[in-house]
């Protein structure tokens, strides 16, 4: 796992909406510090309610190493590797994969992270959640 592509931040405050703004932030730089030619597809934030992690993370490839409970959700439609609902993206690049995953395997419980909305690093936009990423991530998203 390359370092350059993800990031965790422990913070000292469990506010949610601060945590959210925090992340956010943390999104914006990770993308400003981006150093590769080509911009990732996307980038998300993440973070832990109960602990005040924050987790940031670009789309890439899927990770090594995969938490069981994300491993379990991805089981549900068709499983990590699999199209799963999409036509073309595959279960485990998602950003959002990759941030959960990061947060779960450091020690935070799924039902404490919450997602930001993912953000296109090209045009700093924000995008809709895959399909597969709503179907997994549907109590983490609201
Ligand atoms: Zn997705």
């Amino acid at each position: 796992m390359s370092k350059a592509r993800s990031g965790l931040f422990p913070t000292s405050t469990a506010n949610a909406k601060m945590l959210r703004a925090t992340a956010y932030k943390a999104v914006h730089t990770m993308i400003a510090n981006y150093k590769g030619s080509k911009k990732p597809s996307m980038a998300i934030g993440a973070y832990d309610v109960k602990t005040g992690k924050i987790a940031t993370a670009f789309a890439g490839e899927i990770p090594e190493k995969i938490h069981p409970e994300l491993l379990k959700r991805a089981e549900m439609i068709g499983g990590v590797g699999t199209k799963g609902l999409s036509t073309k993206n595959k279960i485990g690049v998602c950003a959002e994969f990759h941030v959960v995953n990061d947060l779960l395997l450091s020690g935070s419980k799924i039902s404490d992270i919450k997602l930001t909305h993912a953000i296109r690093p090209r045009t700093k936009e924000g995008r809709p959640y895959c399909i597969n990423c709503k179907k997994m991530f549907s109590d983490l998203i609201k």
